[in-house]
């Protein structure tokens, strides 16, 4: 997650009241994740709607049967095939209509649907002459809940389409025949209630669902720092601070798994006993910062020095490091070792302590052996490396030693 990203989430989680518009990238992302399933969900109700659109006209029937023919025309006719189209296109092009959109497609799609059912409502009421018409201002309820409620439209969205209903209500009251006296307020209140109810419902759900995916967002972000940390864990466990090298865990880890390897396909384990000349000296003459620069620069000699992917270069402990190499037999383990002898002293930090040459440079120890020749283990291994190591000392050091396989 992007620290800015992060921020909108700290802060949208942060505030009192969970608003219906996040932080713009927020708001992006919550659109992204919430479309594809808003137009499934919006597919699935609205061909519902139809079915109950179609079925309406059982009532179509009982209220207004004098425009009864009108009222199969404009549902079976009209609607109905309007509605199946627009349920094909937006299940073929979902992908290509939000885009093309915005990302509260289905939620217009719903309302549109519910508003052409109350405008189908309207047209049969504005036509009838039926004593029982008026019945119809009922229906416009029906049809307010299940565009808002059952749809679940965004908030903005319900607003729109309440109001469309409350137009077409007062259209009704205006124009359609009278509704009696005794009836008219009652059911006007109780259009408005519905109205009120269904608009804080759609509040109450939109907040709900928005305040799930800010928590579900929290959860993943918790997660994936948690992870991080994690590997930054495991890393700083297998790893020197000073060099970034392998540190003496890994290396001997590493040395067991080689090992076991090796005895499996029989092919030679090398491995280099590095150690830099002098380094006392070093330190109490230019410092401990600038031996431990030196440090770093001879760890970067030797990674350099090491080729293979599956070598590798660690930091034993103080001024000693070790170099595994896998599959390598005795002569490119001394052609490494004198790499890594070579390349140090290539670096040219001056020594003014050494008794070997003017620049800071390393003894190497260096031993190959065969794992499934040698009853031996691995810790053989490194005594042997150790030894040699110790000869290339006491030979000069500046040089590279091999050990007696
Ligand atoms: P030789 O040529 O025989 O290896 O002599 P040496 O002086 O290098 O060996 P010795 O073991 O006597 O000294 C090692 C020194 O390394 C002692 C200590 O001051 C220094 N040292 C060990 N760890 C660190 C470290 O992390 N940073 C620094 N700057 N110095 C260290
Ligand atoms: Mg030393
Ligand atoms: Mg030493």
């Amino acid at each position: 997650m992007n620290p800015a990203l992060k921020a909108e989430l700290t802060q949208a989680l942060r505030a009192r009241r969970v608003s219906l518009r996040f932080p713009p990238q927020l708001e992006k992302l919550f659109n992204q994740h919430v479309a594809p399933q808003r137009a499934k969900a919006a597919l699935f109700s609205g061909g519902f709607g139809l079915i109950l659109y179609v079925a309406f006209l059982v009532v179509d029937w009982l209220v207004v049967p004098d425009v009864f023919q009108l009222a199969l025309v404009l549902r079976l006719a009209v609607i109905t095939p309007l509605g199946l189209l627009t349920i094909y296109l937006v299940s073929r092009h979902m992908a290509r209509l939000v885009a093309l959109f915005g990302p509260s497609f289905a939620d217009w799609t719903a309302a549109v649907s519910g508003l052409a059912a109350g405008g189908t409502l309207l047209v049969l009421l504005l036509s009838s002459h039926s004593p029982r018409a008026y019945f119809y201002h009922a229906g416009l309820m029906v049809v307010l809940l299940y565009a808002c409620l059952v749809q679940s439209t965004r908030f903005k969205v319900a607003v729109v389409t309440v109001s469309g209903i409350l137009l077409m209500h007062l259209v009704a009251a205006l124009f359609a025949p009278p509704v009696p006296e005794a009836t008219k307020w009652p059911m006007l209140d109780m259009i408005l209630f519905a109205m009120g109810v269904s608009l804080m419902a759609n509040y109450l759900a939109e907040k709900r669902h928005r305040r799930r995916y800010l928590l579900g967002l929290q959860d993943q972000l918790i997660l994936s720092e948690l992870k991080e940390a994690q590997e930054e864990l495991q890393s700083l466990s297998r790893s020197d601070a000073l060099t970034g090298l392998a540190n003496r865990r890994h290396f001997d880890e590493h040395l067991q798994h080689a090992w076991a390897r090796a005895s499996l396909d029989g092919q030679a384990l090398s491995m280099l006993m590095v150690d830099v000349d002098h380094f006392k000296a070093y330190n109490d003459f230019y410092g401990h910062q600038a031996g431990d620069a030196c440090l770093k620069a001879v760890a970067q000699a030797l990674l350099a020095s090491t080729r293979r992917p599956d070598d590798l270069a660690a930091r034993l402990g103080g001024e000693e490091f070790g170099v595994l190499l896998q599959n390598t037999d005795p002569d490119s383990a001394r052609a490494t070792a004198t790499r890594v002898c070579d390349a140090v002293a290539a670096l040219r930090l001056p020594h003014a302590r050494s008794s070997t040459t003017e620049w800071v440079t390393v003894s190497v120890g260096v031993v190959t052996v065969r794992a499934e020749a040698r009853p031996a283990g691995p810790q053989d291994m490194l005594s042997r490396a150790d030894e040699a190591l110790y000869d290339a000392k006491r030979e000069g050091r500046n040089r590279v030693k091999e050990g007696v396989a």
